[in-house]
């Protein structure tokens, strides 16, 4: 029996190298996202080389564009590479010459089967009941006896035996090579083939662990059809469960947001949460909830990655995303709030963002919470009131604040504690309780019914602004 088999020998003692090798589709899929960081981690953990890799052989959806938004979700990721990243579209001459060479070892043959042929071929399984396996009567031809017609060239798939893979993630997975067929490596047009290019390029970047999403693990067989003929090393294969919805189906459009860029500016997610949540999907180190980079790249492996699809959960990802929001520094996030405004924020602007921040912080799950939190700092006089604010002002909320207007007026100083005693007074000297005082304040300050504490907003938006907008809503 000509059983062959990948054990994972043939990579080990040299150092690791892993790649990343996305199609460009316009997006970059938070469970390819995960996949790259996965292979990126291994080599790291490993001390070994991560490499990218462009496969943008489909010249439609390879566009500029498309290729940046990759690029950019990556580096916001904080991912990076070892090398230059390779554009898998500017190799098919290399990828061709792969063919050539196979052809010339009788590995490959040109097979001149017409469409009509095909076609035939594949409708008598069909009758027949039986899985369509393409039996070239080119396979075994004389080339004297080749007719001038366009070919393609076919790998000649074994047919004894068996091909055995031990995945450091699916575990041994073996094929029955009856099963394998004679795929095509260039097309009539003479342009390569995905299966082809993938191996020419992991052979041609040294690549020793092919890391990638469990979609491909039916491609390992016939691209290792290719990878024996050449006699180059089997690369280790590890294939990683894809990502699925809350309901067990494949992550589509409709479980919502799909690309990195959409977690980052529709749903105001920080890299670091999203590294974390992606990185635990799928793969734990005991309870560990939070996780850095530091300490993912001293524990990743891959033994540690589950053979089953990882549910996706929002819920889960805003909660990391409130504590990394919470971990972040008030800079940091005055600027990331900055930059979601629609106006140009001064400089003093800014400074009142970052003052803002430690009573804004605690509240928020995402940078659309934060930016929406501080929107009550910029806003200009009268200020207009939430519908669900404006009963806060019924019965004698009016009357309340234009004694709360005196009192702080009078106030020695503006800060917490002297507003808070101001505040504190109007209450009891009215009889209620410091709620049916702070509500209506609150507002008249906001124009909203719920806002940081009401004391760090008065400190914030100082006397001056603060006493107008009072005054605004008094009777
Ligand atoms: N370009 C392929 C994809 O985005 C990955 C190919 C591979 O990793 O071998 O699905």
């Amino acid at each position: 029996m000509g059983a062959t088999s990948t054990s994972g020998a043939s990579a080990s003692g040299s150092a690791i190298v892993t790649r990343f090798a996305p199609s460009p589709t316009g997006y970059l899929h938070i469970g390819n996202a995960r996949t790259g960081m996965f292979a990126w981690l291994y080599a790291r953990h490993h001390g070994g080389r991560a490499l990218l890799r462009i496969e943008d052989t489909d010249k439609v959806r390879s566009t500029k564009e498309a290729i940046d938004v990759i690029f950019d979700g990556l580096g916001w990721l904080g991912l990076d590479w070892d090398d230059e990243p390779v554009f898998q579209a500017t190799r098919v001459d290399r990828h061709a010459e792969v063919a050539a060479e196979l052809l010339a070892k009788g590995a490959a043959y040109r097979c001149y089967m017409t469409q009509d042929e095909l076609a035939e071929a594949r409708a008598a399984a069909e009758r027949d009941r039986r899985p369509f396996r393409l039996q070239s009567p080119w396979r075994d031809a004389d080339p004297s006896t080749a007719p001038d017609r366009p070919f393609v060239v076919r790998i000649k798939a074994p047919r004894e035996g068996e091909t055995v893979v031990d995945d450091l993630v699916q575990g041994r997975v073996t094929v029955a090579n009856a099963e394998l067929d004679d795929m095509v490596l260039l097309r009539s047009d003479g342009t390569p083939t995905y299966m082809l290019a993938v191996v020419v390029d992991d052979f041609d970047m040294g690549v020793t662990h092919v890391i990638r999403g469990d979609d491909h693990l039916n491609n390992v067989f016939r691209q290792l059809t290719i990878v024996h003929a050449m006699g180059w090393p089997e690369p280790v294969y590890a294939h990683i469960p894809l990502i699925h919805g809350g309901d067990g189906a494949k992550l589509s459009k409709r479980h919502g947001a799909l690309g990195v860029d959409a977690y980052r500016d529709e749903l105001g997610i920080l890299p670091e949460a999203l590294f974390n949540y992606l990185l635990r999907l799928g793969w734990g180190h005991g309870d560990d909830e939070i996780i850095s980079r530091e300490q993912a790249i001293a524990w990743f492996d891959l033994d540690a990655v589950g053979k089953s699809p990882a549910r996706f959960d929002i819920k889960k990802l805003e909660n990391l995303n409130g504590h990394y929001i919470r971990a972040t520094d008030d800079s940091t996030l005055s600027d990331l709030v900055a930059g979601r405004l629609d106006f140009e924020v001064s400089a003093e602007q800014r400074d009142l963002l970052r003052r803002a921040m430690p009573s804004l912080k605690p509240r928020a799950a995402n940078l659309l919470d934060l930016t929406d939190g501080a929107a009550f700092l910029f806003r200009t006089r009268p200020l207009g009131i939430d519908p669900d604010a404006a009963p806060l002002f019924e019965g004698g909320a009016r009357t309340l604040l234009a004694r709360i207007h005196a009192a702080l007026d009078g106030a020695v100083s503006w800060d917490t504690e002297t507003l808070e005693t101001a505040v504190r007074e109007v209450a009891e000297a009215a009889g209620v309780k410091l709620g049916a005082v702070a509500q209506p304040l609150r507002a008249a300050l906001t124009g909203r019914r719920t806002s940081p504490g009401i004391f760090d907003v008065l400190e914030l938006l100082g006397r001056e602004e603060s006493l107008g907008r009072i005054a605004d809503q008094m009777a």
